[in-house]
């Protein structure tokens, strides 16, 4: 299957080509030709799985054929809503840039940033915009924004806008929608509540399910280090003075505990930069392009600050506290190993943290393998859960230090970490 075979028109064909694109990713090859065929959708999907080519293509592919030739008013066609700051700046750079020979005109509206910049950019007329809805609603407020001529519509991880308490705003939004329009509904998971709110903005949707098994998850090769809690910041250091690794997207668990980790890294001469609600709009965005275009080697994020940023070639996460819910762990690691390329996953586990640890390895179904090789090994009487499976025991060790088989592992986790997962299960999916 190629891009051509989904009727995608020639200039965003070449920006896709340009991209590195070759083939469609399974959500691409379901959703672009359902859009293109003007129909509703009730997408299950998370971001990693090429989610946003899916919908903006073929946006962009519907305004374009509806484009007046010669000079028109620009009105907002497509809105395109999401929960979060940094995923509308993603989403928004992925507009521009699967749509550069279009000549259709994005711009994206968040809050905790003055608003002026956005009215200026919204005066001159835009065909697409992404945004957030607190601010959204506030530009409506004032008559910078008007949705009547809106065409497209898409709600994006509508799980998370409701755990984010957005259900008003979103109903707000809505109810200024022209009831005549295509909807696009997207969210990671799938639970009873998120079907009845999607029946309220969808007129009989396709349904579209992908399951998270990507080839990106089977390449990540993971590993944990038993440590106590005071040598975690010199583990760190010690692990991310080896210069193969690239980049590190470091999890903690607090906005406290990112900034000391960011302080002592700083300190022991390696660049590194915190991202986290407290930080200003403008810092945590700055932050993340730094680390984007590698300027910044390190970056060190909350769970929720980091959720759903994407970023190209990530080589490594390193877990420098275990998250207290084993999906989270998922989520981390998933950052790496994208696109095909292969990754790293470490984790630092300490006394208190074991039984998180067993909660992840029940999860996943296959332990862990066990990094013992390093200055603040610890003694470990209580490893049950993570010895190696049989079958990996006779493996040496990799690059990382890691035993490691990646197809048996691969083959593993892929059948077994969403097939129980609670918030990837099939069966919850199906159940539309
Ligand atoms: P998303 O789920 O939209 O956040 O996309 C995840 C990542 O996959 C982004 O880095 C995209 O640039 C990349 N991507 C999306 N579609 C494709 C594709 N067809 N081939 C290769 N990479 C892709």
């Amino acid at each position: 299957m190629s891009f051509e075979n989904l009727n995608l028109i020639k200039p965003i064909q070449k920006a896709l080509a340009e991209e590195g694109y070759t083939h469609p990713t399974p959500i691409q090859s379901q959703a672009i030709p359902v859009i293109l065929e003007r129909k509703d959708i009730l997408g299950c999907a998370q971001t990693g799985t090429g989610k946003t080519a899916a919908f903006a293509a073929p946006i962009l592919q519907i305004l374009y054929a509806e484009m007046p030739t010669g000079k028109y008013r620009r009105t907002i066609k497509s809105l395109i809503l999401t929960p979060t700051r940094e995923l509308a700046v993603q989403i928004e750079e992925s507009f521009k840039t699967y749509g550069k020979y279009t000549g259709l005109r994005s711009t994206v509206v968040f809050g905790g940033v003055s608003q002026t910049r956005q009215t200026d950019i919204l005066r001159n007329g835009v065909d697409i915009l992404i945004a957030t809805p607190g601010r959204l609603l506030d530009l409506m407020n004032q008559n910078y924004i008007s949705l009547k001529d809106i065409k497209l519509f898409v709600l994006d991880e509508a799980d998370r806008m409701l755990d984010m308490g957005f259900i008003n705003d979103i109903k707000k939004v809505i109810a200024r929608l022209p009831v005549k329009r295509q909807s696009l509904f997207f969210s990671a998971t799938m639970p009873p509540e998120i079907v009845k709110f999607a029946r309220t903005i969808l007129s009989d949707p396709v349904k579209i399910e992908v399951t998270p098994e990507s080839p990106a998850v089977e390449a990540i090769k993971q590993g944990v280090y038993f440590v106590a809690k005071p040598d975690k910041k010199a583990l760190l250091i010690h692990i991310l003075k080896n210069e193969a690794i690239d980049s590190a997207l470091v999890f903690t668990r607090t906005k406290h505990g990112a900034d000391q980790v960011t302080k002592s890294l700083n300190s022991a001469k390696i660049h590194a930069e915190a991202i986290h609600g407290n930080k200003s709009q403008n810092a945590r965005q700055t932050a993340l392009n730094n680390f984007k275009s590698k300027r910044t080697r390190v970056l060190v994020a909350t769970d929720i600050a980091a959720r759903g940023i994407d970023v190209d070639k990530l080589s490594h996460v390193i877990n420098f506290e275990m998250p207290d819910v084993s999906e989270t762990y998922v989520h981390r690691i998933g950052r790496t190993g994208r696109a095909g390329l292969s990754g790293v996953a470490l984790s630092f586990c300490d006394a208190d943290e074991r039984s998180q640890l067993r909660d992840i390895n029940r999860l996943i179904n296959i332990p862990i393998p066990v990094i013992k090789d390093h200055p603040f090994a610890q003694i470990e009487r209580e490893i049950v859960h993570n010895k190696p499976e049989p079958n990996n025991t006779h493996l040496g060790r990799n690059k990382t230090g890691i035993d490691f088989n990646p197809e048996d592992a691969a083959k593993r986790n892929k059948r077994r970490w969403f097939g129980k997962s609670k918030s990837y299960g099939r069966n919850e999916t199906r159940k539309y």
